[in-house]
Order: structure tokens, then C-alpha cells, then sequence
């Protein structure tokens, strides 16, 4: 099949898509950043997606960064994973009863990350939910703790001043008041605290004064969802202070997690959380999330203990053999975090000496296969909070976003957001990535 070149007019079969779509689920996505609301245009109807590429529903192929919002670290349709989910499926699609395959992945995500015990459950936001109620459990305590900026998946309580969609849909609401979304109850979120991501000072005197009331605090070791935020040595070593006042630390790799290292950012920075929360990468592109830790605190979890959670589809087959197949594959080929950093230094190279040579302002958090490139003027590395990132240019990103997708090339749909490399992106992707972010930035008005 000989794919024809993008033409940024070919959207007929998207639009219908979108229409219908529209008619029968709320803006006609069931994700709010899937709609392209910050940067216009229509949202394109993915087909089908191999390797590095995703063909939309006019058959146009687009290099993809989204990677699924993650999970895909290994590209799309990768063979030993496809395998791997077709083998479970001859045996049956779910058994409401527990299996081998449950085991292994437990035993391979204890193994790899130290956790003592984990539980799986079917998304990412299941697992910081139900971390928290452990927590909560565990010390008798109810107050939590996040950062602004930082998205820990849709729970009530959670959506107190979050990043990821909420930050792009938030149109000119930068910043806004807890609770961030509509139907959380105030009490809700006033049991979340909420402190400025990298603000050691704050968190220390918030534990100082409010220590015994609060039961754990949350955070992203990379930030992904306000855009890509790296945390200063200063801010983590005040995140493990807390555990000696009896707070439990939790790491939400969901992101994260197998993305960084085989460790996650837990290992890549050292940390030492008491719990962490798995997503994405875990399930190999099912759906997959998992909360796991120390056996004393885990150990609270029913039927062990008196914290509640269940789930019919928790342990899936499919889902296990996929997020298996993943960990495998990036277990049996050591040199895959190195290209994947190499890969994403160069572009992060690349994009920069393109902006500079267009004049347009723009500064670069990196780390590993992560990136954001966020329009203002500021040294590369330099932006640390939520309130660093919302200074960006939404409409310029805009404008640079849709150059990109006219010359085929796919990147997240936000400001603020990760893009992902994935392991089927080569130097062709590189060199072709590099070609349309240069003709993006130069067609930008001054
Ligand atoms: C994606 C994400 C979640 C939510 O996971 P879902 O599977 O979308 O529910 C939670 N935390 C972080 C850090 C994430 O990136």
C-alpha cells in the first residue's frame, strides 16, 4: 500500500467521524484532550497505527509522539506483543477467578522496581485512587497532599488544582480555584492540600504544622502533565522528609514507570516511596494500572486487611500477557533507555537551533523519551512550577502544533503535555521530525 502525502485538507472522513461522534458522546471523544479544543482544527480518527505511525481514517499516515499517551514505549503493534495477546486470547478474554499470568506480572514488577506486594487494577487512575484509600487506611489519617499542576487520573479528590486536561481546557482558567472540575464536592477538596510543585520550604512547614492529620503525600517524580517538569535534588530530599513525620510517600509512576528506566523514575532519581501507582507501560496498551509498595502497608489492602478494592476485570488475561510482553521486551534489550535518551536529546537539539534560527522563544524540559517544548523565553531547563509553565504561548504552541500535522507529523495536542518516543522511532523519524518542526517554526507569524 503506497501511502499518499498529507494533505491537511484531507479530513472528509474525520469530520464525519467527529459529526456522529458528536451525537452521541459528550464533544465526541472520551477523552477531553482527544478533541483538539487548545488547538483547533478537527481531531483526526485513527485507523489503524504500526510502528512509529499512526494512519488516520482518510488514510493519511502521521509520525506519532503520543504513543498513546504513554503506554506504546515499544511502538505500535509490536510483534512479540501481539503474540503475546493472541496466545491468551485462544484460552478466554476473562475468568473473574485469578491465573498464572497475574503471578508473573507481579512478580516482574516486584522484581524489577523492589515494591514488595502489588494489586492490579484496570487504569491509572484506579491506582492513585485506590493508593490513597490504603494510605488513608493504613494511618488513620485523612488529609492527603498534592502539587499543582500534577495529574493523578480523575478521582474526586484528585481534581484539586490537576494539570494534563484540565490545564489545556482550562481556556484563560489558568490557575483556578480547587476543586478544578465541576461535581467535587468542596468537602472532598478540602481534604487535599495543595502545594507548588519544587517548593521544599512550603511542603516542610505544611508537614511542620499539619503532620498528624495528613495521610500521604502524592506527586509525580517527572511531571508529564503540566508539560514536563523536573524536580530539583532540593524538593526531593524535602518529599522524603515527610515519611518521619508518619506521612506515606507516594510515587505516581504511571507515567513514569518503565518509561525512565526499568525502575522508573524511582530508580533513574533514587527514591524511596513508601507507595507507588503503575499505568500505561504496565498494561502494553490494555488496560492495566497497579499500586504496589511495602508489604506492611499493602498488607492493609482486603482481603489481607480492612482497605476496600476490587475490580471484575482486575488481573485481565489479555491485559496481563500485553503488559508482560512489554516488560520483557524492554528487559531483554539493555541498550533500549540509552537510544531512546539519544534519540530524544537529538530532537531536543534539533528543535532548539530550529526555533532560534525562526526567532520564535522557546524553552525545553527533557528527560529520558520525555519532552515538552514550551513557547516563551526561557533557558532551556529552567521551567520548575505549574505557574512557569502556564506563562507559555498556547496560541503560538497552536500554530506550531498545526504546522506540524500538515506535514505529518503528530505531536501531543497541548502545551502542556509530554510527547513520547517510542522504540520504533530511527533516524528516518529523526531527520523527517526535524524537517517539519523547521518549516512549522518558519511558517509561524513573528
Ligand atoms: C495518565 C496518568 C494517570 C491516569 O491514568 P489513567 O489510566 O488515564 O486513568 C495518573 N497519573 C499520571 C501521572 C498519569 O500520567
Amino acid at each position: 500500500m503506497t501511502v499518499p502525502p498529507v494533505s491537511p485538507s484531507r479530513t472528509a472522513r474525520s469530520e464525519t467521524l467527529f459529526a456522529r461522534a458528536r451525537a452521541v458522546t459528550p464533544g465526541g471523544v472520551n477523552s477531553p484532550v482527544r478533541a483538539f479544543r487548545s488547538v483547533g482544527g478537527t481531531p483526526r480518527f485513527i485507523a489503524e497505527a504500526h510502528g512509529a505511525y499512526l494512519t488516520d481514517a482518510d488514510g493519511q499516515r502521521y509520525l506519532d509522539y503520543i504513543g498513546s499517551w504513554g503506554p506504546m514505549i515499544l511502538g505500535h503493534d509490536h510483534p512479540a506483543i501481539r503474540e503475546a495477546i493472541g496466545e491468551a486470547l485462544a484460552g478466554g478474554t476473562s475468568f473473574g477467578a485469578p491465573g498464572e499470568r497475574e503471578v508473573q506480572l507481579a512478580e516482574t514488577v516486584t522484581r524489577l522496581t523492589g515494591a514488595e506486594r502489588v494489586r492490579f487494577v484496570n487504569s491509572g487512575t484506579e491506582a492513585t485512587m485506590s493508593a490513597l484509600r490504603l494510605a488513608r487506611g493504613y494511618t488513620g489519617r485523612d488529609f492527603i497532599v498534592k502539587f499543582r499542576g500534577n495529574y493523578h487520573g480523575h478521582a474526586d479528590g484528585l481534581l484539586v488544582e490537576a494539570g494534563s486536561g484540565l490545564m489545556t481546557n482550562a481556556e484563560g482558567n489558568l490557575g483556578a480555584a480547587a476543586p478544578s472540575s465541576a461535581g467535587v464536592p468542596a468537602a472532598y477538596a478540602a481534604l487535599t492540600l495543595v502545594l507548588d510543585y519544587n517548593d521544599p520550604a512550603a511542603l516542610d512547614q505544611l508537614i511542620q504544622e499539619r503532620g498528624p492529620d495528613i495521610a500521604a503525600v502524592i506527586f509525580e517524580p517527572v511531571v508529564g502533565n503540566a508539560g514536563v517538569l523536573l524536580p530539583t535534588p532540593d524538593f526531593l530530599a524535602a518529599l522524603h522528609r515527610v515519611q518521619a513525620a508518619g506521612v506515606l510517600l507516594i510515587a505516581d509512576e504511571v507515567m513514569t514507570g518503565f518509561r525512565l528506566s526499568l525502575n522508573g523514575a524511582t530508580g533513574l532519581l533514587s527514591l524511596n516511596p513508601d507507595l507507588r501507582c503503575w499505568g500505561k507501560i504496565i498494561g502494553g496498551g490494555l488496560p492495566v494500572g497497579a499500586y504496589g509498595g511495602r508489604a506492611e502497608v499493602m498488607d492493609f489492602v482486603s482481603p489481607q486487611g480492612p482497605v476496600y478494592q476490587a475490580g471484575t476485570l482486575s488481573g485481565n488475561p489479555l491485559a496481563m500477557a500485553a503488559g508482560l510482553a512489554t516488560l520483557r521486551e524492554l528487559e531483554a534489550d539493555p541498550g533500549l533507555y540509552r537510544r531512546l535518551d539519544a534519540y530524544t536529546a537529538e530532537l531536543a537539539a534539533g528543535l532548539s537551533a530550529a526555533a532560534a534560527a525562526a526567532g520564535v522563544p522557546l524553552s525545553i524540559n527533557r528527560v529520558g523519551s520525555m519532552l515538552t517544548a514550551f513557547f516563551q523565553e526561557a533557558p532551556h531547563g529552567s521551567i520548575q512550577t505549574y505557574g512557569d509553565a502556564a506563562r507559555s504561548d498556547t496560541a503560538a504552541f497552536a500554530a506550531w502544533f498545526q504546522g506540524l500535522l500538515a506535514r505529518g507529523v503528530y505531536w501531543a495536542p497541548s502545551q502542556f503535555e509530554s510527547i513520547f518516543v517510542s522504540a520504533a522511532h530511527g533516524p528516518d523519524e529523526l531527520g523527517a521530525t526535524l524537517d517539519a518542526a523547521t518549516a512549522a517554526f518558519g511558517g509561524m507569524q513573528p
